[in-house]
């Protein structure tokens, strides 16, 4: 009988590129990628964020120059935030038929109707204090803010959003929405829900870009703790119990273990929030010459992947798109 080898020789199968595009095991597609962008009321607007280099925020005039270039390149997802002229208390212009993000669904369905949009549903962009639900003496309200997302989500859906991403984190946020848009005839628009969602330092530059930072105190009470993975389990079994068809983690690569988890034990579609903080430290590295930026960011989609995820909201999506081209 011929003994085994005295040691196994893996690199047989890493010889070539061809042979090591054989067997790879993941890969990363256009229609994998979500990009989220930034459309601000005001007219002749298109200004960079800071500190996201390459991210605009764009009046409605002349956001066609930028999905134009999304809808060139082959992006056929498009994730929605809106910045309003006038922010309040109770953030008025987050449900307004005519409020800024409603006005970019209505007119992003009329000129590119072959791209799917994405509302994201929350309240922080539009309250005067930044936070995501109603406040009442220093205390962000449960009950009483899913009034507000509920009545924000139909008028998205009025305004012909494809699918709504509610992101605020309140309990029951998911029951709630899917109730109102059945109520209100939508029942065959889906929820994208940001299932599972920490307290994280990594949306620093979304703050600056949605000009969404809270006023007072922290997002703690509402968002997770980084600590905590069992917990996430628990946050979207609960959105999956009250009708989610999409589950969210987000942030990204720092809870690669969260994600793998949740693509571990739910069945529905799972998506990575590639967040504003890693896109930003990702382009200040390259921007510095520390880093190669495609190598690096195709690495970051692939372990996205490899941990589970089908979709991933990233930034990099432009950029990514002329890489898979190549
Ligand atoms: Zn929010």
């Amino acid at each position: 009988m011929k003994s085994v080898a005295s040691f196994i020789r893996h690199r047989r199968l890493r010889m070539n590129e061809n042979i090591r595009s054989l067997v790879r095991e993941t890969h990363l597609h256009i229609d994998d990628l979500i990009y989220p962008f930034f459309v601000i009321e005001g007219t002749g607007i298109k200004q960079e964020v800071p500190s996201m280099p390459g991210v605009y925020q764009y009046s409605l005039d002349r956001l066609h120059e930028e999905m134009d270039e999304v809808v060139k390149l082959g992006i056929r997802s498009v994730l929605v935030f809106g910045i309003p002229a006038h922010k309040d208390e109770c953030g008025s212009q987050a449900d307004d038929a005519h409020g800024i993000v409603q006005e970019a669904i209505r007119y992003l369905k009329k000129e590119y109707p072959s791209l799917y949009v994405i509302a994201d549903t929350c309240l922080c962009e539009y309250t005067s204090h930044g936070h995501c639900g109603v406040v009442e003496n220093g205390q962000v309200l449960n009950d009483p803010s899913l009034e507000r997302l509920v009545s924000t989500a139909v008028s998205q859906a009025e305004a012909g959003a494809d699918m709504i991403a509610p992101s605020n984190m309140m309990d029951g946020f998911v029951y709630a929405i899917r109730e109102g848009l059945d109520k209100a005839g939508f029942e065959n628009v889906p929820i994208m829900s940001y299932a599972v969602k920490y307290a994280s330092s990594y949306y620093g530059p979304f703050r600056d870009a949605a000009q969404s930072a809270p006023e007072f105190g922290d997002r703690r009470s509402y968002q997770m703790d980084p600590a905590n993975v069992r917990e996430a389990m628990r946050e979207a079994a609960s959105d999956v119990a009250e009708g989610a068809d999409v589950l969210i983690v987000k942030p990204g690569l720092a809870y690669l273990d969260v994600l793998q988890r949740v693509r571990e034990r739910f069945d529905l579609p799972v998506v990575a929030y590639n967040v504003s903080g890693e896109y930003s430290m990702v382009k200040a590295a390259a921007i510095n010459g520390w880093i190669n930026e495609k190598e690096v960011v195709m690495e970051s989609m692939l372990a996205f992947k490899r941990a589970g995820a089908d979709l991933i909201i990233t930034y990099h999506a432009k950029d990514l798109a002329r890489w898979l081209k190549e």
